[in-house]
């Protein structure tokens, strides 16, 4: 297994629109090294989620795991939030994308998801609190969407300032 570049904001591709997965590309061996790449970058980093945009890979799929124990490993092929709660949840994000950025993001509290496994097979999923925030913001990912997309625009500008700084800091 092997550690993968991860794409960094402004970087122009992480506002790509991925395009679907087929089911030929599953049955791919280096698909699924590319599945167990991403697990072990995402552990690394360390982050609760992955999106395949972010590793310059312009298709539908992402890895998860928000348990404690970074025991339960999640892959999601095509996912679509099929619903989402009138509930909403507040949760302070980051992305491996925008490193050192935090800020609160207002999702829907609950969602359903629909998507094949690493195997192709379909699964529904009914989940929430933090899962369900970060679905939503890998699924963001997919479509090009980063979470600080989500922010007022006064509170974007702060986070960008920040961000800035923080990049000239490190060079
Ligand atoms: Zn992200």
């Amino acid at each position: 297994m092997s550690l993968l570049p991860i794409l960094e904001f402004p970087h122009p591709r992480l506002r790509n629109h991925a395009a679907g997965v087929d089911a030929e590309r599953l049955r791919d061996p280096q698909f699924q090294r590319l599945l167990d790449d991403m697990f072990e970058t995402m552990y690394q980093a360390p982050g609760i989620g992955l999106a395949a945009t972010q590793i310059d890979v312009h298709e539908r799929f992402m890895v998860i795991d928000v348990s404690e124990g970074r025991d339960s490993p999640l892959v999601f092929i095509n996912p679509v939030i099929r619903k989402r709660t009138e509930q909403l949840r507040v949760h302070q994000e980051g992305c491996l994308s925008i490193p050192g950025i935090y800020a609160d993001v207002t999702r829907a509290d609950g969602i359903e998801v629909e998507a094949l496994d690493r195997h192709g097979k379909p699964f529904v999923l009914e989940v929430d609190d933090l899962l369900a925030t970060c679905i939503q913001h890998e699924v963001d990912h997919l479509d090009g969407r980063l979470f600080i997309d989500h922010l007022s625009p006064l509170k974007r500008d702060r986070a960008m300032k920040k961000y800035e700084k923080l990049r000239k800091d490190r060079d």
